[in-house]
């Protein structure tokens, strides 16, 4: 019997705080996937979607973008991706009456997790300006409703289209079309909050801001360095990647202000040491860094780099590679030579010793992969700290050979793949040439907003309409409150979703919310069976196809929506065919195919098994399409957050039993925590030191140069072996605490990794 919805919200009045785990996965992992999944799903639907679950036949994880192996397991899933399925396919539906009994403001007092449990969106729902409800509409009245509102704008930049990454590269292409159709570059996507600073180093260092390394480089590495990053929650099968390296003799260093389970010990439910054993030791050295340490820590490491090759002329820099490939060396060995060791051991909180021992590995070590995610990304710094990495790794020719490279790893099954589709306000004229000459129109040439400068222009008044596809924009998105007043101020809210989410209740003076159809089930047009495709974080591109039928009738697929919404917007104001894109969705990769480089023979090369890899020069053939047309190894000035006494410096975070926004249970058994998620982690002499005890109330209240409040209330305080000087507590509910002018240079992306707070005695 299918788990009905909670009519009562959840409280953290039951909150268990117990010691963290020393290992993931394992057993329980298992458990925790499939009972949900059975109580929710039913067995026989269990079944099915699980063993299609990342298939050659089957459906792509709605989750991370973590790559499938050339050989798939039975059980080609982890925990969480086990939970995304059970999220999207259960067949519980929001039933129509929910909309007379839930007004915004009943909606806005409830929780994400109560949000997302009520079940499945099936059908269109308009609120007006003059009601406080939702209502059931037509979805010819809601495009219309949506067309005239577009259409009665001064301009179409006073309109925004956000993008999760969950949508497929057909419906990407196809909304970024009609988007460019309408007349803005207004398409902020959730990659601006994360892998942003990513892309923007790397494009100007190596000239492509993605991973340079292919699937089965991690078994052939003699050294990953895993920075700011927790795979054993965000990207649970690269535990497996990181235990076949390790049986082939590599070695592991996890650089992290928190000892994360994952990253301690695996026990892998596949194999019968991690059953019966004790699994796998991960990590060899845990460099446990202060937040904000790692420039400090990569440019200590690349000073050792070059006090060894000074030392021994020639045996420890690659010379021919840098000679061949890279520019700006001297000027780097210069600046790196004045690195100032104390301040070094400032930013980072560690000891000479430890930055001495990752130094010795990284030059003992042929084949090196640094893998990095938010935990890198989402700094002040974030930009020049991905520059150092690159830097370390050109030092010894660590791009474009076996078992070598860099690898940021992306947090959204298809991210890189919208990016890729044009989903970005800042194209190149190169791809706005191309989509001018396959359609015959010519595209807004003038960039449009990110995701943060979005919310300011809400709050300006200049955008008065917003759109997403996909996501929860304002809770996924920094200081809330500010936020959220922003997203009201607006005209109307349009969401396409399968799933309630606190985005729902932050509308517009006009809203309405679009049911889509989910990655497992089947999608049938006027061509046939349709299928989706996706790009993981090693740029392979492959197919998704859905396993069952949709939760409910009237529901439309993503491609649909977007191609229905551009016939009602713009009629035949561009020549293009939607109605084509919504019959067979061969017509979208036909056009890709000649938009996006790579993408060649994109309808047939994507149904071969294995889908096919794009084009990657640094990876390839180490061909940089950089300005320089070289890698550029580049000076970065060093800057560390100062933390005046008394304050730490706090993280934001997620759960075990959480995926970006979307919470699947009030638990983190990883760290120890059950039935509850007000609560802060703080090392128990930093609670000493602040005159605090574990246990206690406190309020975490953010020291910013503004008059806006922003503070969480009441929480638990935890004593935690973090960092000493650092603090953690989860998103999206600590995102309040994170200022909107608080971005990382060069790259706009929130900072949520090192915000500077003060925790007190709560004054409740
Ligand atoms: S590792 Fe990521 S993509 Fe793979 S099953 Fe887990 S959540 Fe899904």
């Amino acid at each position: 019997m299918t788990e009905k919805p909670p009519v009562h919200d959840v409280s953290d009045d039951h909150l268990e705080v117990g010691e963290p785990r020393e290992w993931a996965a394992g057993v329980p992992g298992v458990l925790h996937s499939m009972e949900p999944a059975i109580k929710q799903l039913g067995l026989a639907r269990t079944v099915k979607l699980m063993t299609s679950l990342n298939q050659k036949d089957g459906f792509d994880c709605m989750s991370c973008a973590w790559p499938d192996p050339a050989h798939r397991k039975v059980a080609e899933f982890c925990e969480n991706g086990a939970k995304a399925v059970t999220w999207e396919a259960t067949p519980v539906l929001v039933p129509s009456s929910f909309w007379a009994e839930h007004s915004i403001d009943d909606l806005l007092d409830k929780s994400e997790y109560w949000l997302g449990m009520q079940g499945r969106l099936s059908k269109p729902v308009y609120k007006p300006a003059d009601s406080e409800h939702y209502e059931e509409v037509s979805w010819e009245r809601a495009f219309e409703v949506i067309g005239e509102k577009l259409n009665s704008l001064a301009s179409p930049d006073d309109a925004s289209f956000y993008t999760s990454g969950r949508t497929s590269n057909e419906a990407a292409f196809a909304y970024q079309l009609f988007v460019r159709a309408f007349g803005t570059n207004n398409l902020p996507d959730c990659s601006n909050m994360c892998h942003e600073s990513t892309g923007t180093a790397m494009s100007e260092v190596v000239g492509i801001g993605k991973s340079t390394i292919a699937y089965d480089d991690f078994e052939k590495a003699d050294l990953i360095i895993v920075m700011g990053q927790n795979p054993g929650t965000n990207h649970p099968r690269m535990l497996t990647a990181l235990e076949d390296a390790k049986r082939n003799g590599a070695k592991i260093v996890a650089v992290n202000p928190l000892p994360e389970a994952g990253l301690r010990r695996y026990k892998n439910p596949q194999r019968v040491a991690g059953v019966l054993g004790r699994g796998t030791e991960m990590a060899d050295q845990f460099v446990q860094i202060r937040l904000g340490g790692d420039m400090a820590l990569l440019q200590a490491v690349s000073k050792r780099v070059l006090a060894a090759e000074a030392a021994a002329p020639g045996t420890v820099l690659d010379h021919d590679f840098i000679d061949e490939y890279c520019g700006g060396f001297d000027a780097f060995a210069e600046h790196i030579a004045a690195v100032d060791d104390d301040e070094v051991l400032l930013a980072t909180g560690l000891s000479l010793a430890e930055i001495d021992e990752l130094a010795d590995r990284y030059i003992h070590s042929e084949r090196v992969i640094i893998t990095w995610a938010m935990g890198i990304t989402q700094h002040r710094k974030a930009v020049d700290t991905i520059k150092e990495i690159l830097n370390l790794l050109l030092l010894r020719g660590n791009i474009g050979r076996p078992g070598a490279g860099a690898s940021p790893i992306r947090g959204h099954s298809n991210v890189q793949g919208d990016r890729t589709m044009g989903i970005w306000e800042q194209m190149s004229d190169t791809f706005l040439d191309a989509l001018r000459d396959e359609f015959h129109f010519e595209p807004p040439r003038k960039h449009g907003v990110d995701a943060l400068d979005g919310i300011k222009a809400m709050r300006d008044g200049d955008i008065k309409f917003w759109m997403g596809l996909g996501g929860n924009l304002v809770a996924a998105i920094s200081d809330t409150q500010l936020a959220e007043k922003a997203m009201r101020g607006t005209e109307m809210t349009v969401q396409v979703s399968t799933k309630l989410n606190r985005s729902h209740a932050v509308v517009g003076a006009e809203a309405l919310i679009l049911p889509t159809m989910g990655r497992t089930e089947i999608d049938i047009q006027k061509a046939g069976p349709q299928f989706v495709s996706v790009e993981d974080t090693v740029c392979s591109v492959h197919g998704s196809h859905g396993q069952v039928p949709p939760v409910a009738a009237d529901l439309l697929s993503e491609v649909a929506i977007v191609a229905r919404l551009a016939r009602a917007t713009l009629a035949d104001r561009v020549p293009v065919d939607w109605q084509s894109f919504e019959d067979d969705y061969d017509v979208i990769r036909d056009h890709i195919s000649r938009v996006v480089p790579g993408f060649e023979r994109y309808s047939e090369r994507v149904r071969s098994r294995d889908g096919f890899v794009l084009p990657n020069g640094p990876r390839d053939s180490r061909t940089f399409t950089t300005a320089s047309g070289r890698a550029e190894i580049t000076v970065n000035h060093l800057e560390h957050v100062e933390r005046p006494e008394g304050r730490l410096l706090l993280q934001t975070l997620r759960s075990h039993d959480q995926y970006n926004t979307t919470i699947y249970s009030l638990n983190d058994r990883y760290r120890g925590i059950k039935k509850g998620r007000e609560v802060v982690f703080v090392n128990p002499a930093d609670l000493a030191d602040l005159g605090l005890v574990d246990g206690q109330r406190v309020d975490v209240i953010t020291d910013w140069p503004d008059d806006v409040e922003r503070a969480l209330r009441g929480y638990r305080a935890v004593a935690y072996p973090t960092a000493r000087g650092c603090a953690a507590a989860y998103f999206p509910e600590a995102n309040v605490l994170v200022p909107l002018d608080s971005a990382a240079l060069g790259s706009n992306t929130p900072v949520s990794k090192a915000v500077l707070v003060s925790v007190v005695a709560s004054s409740d």
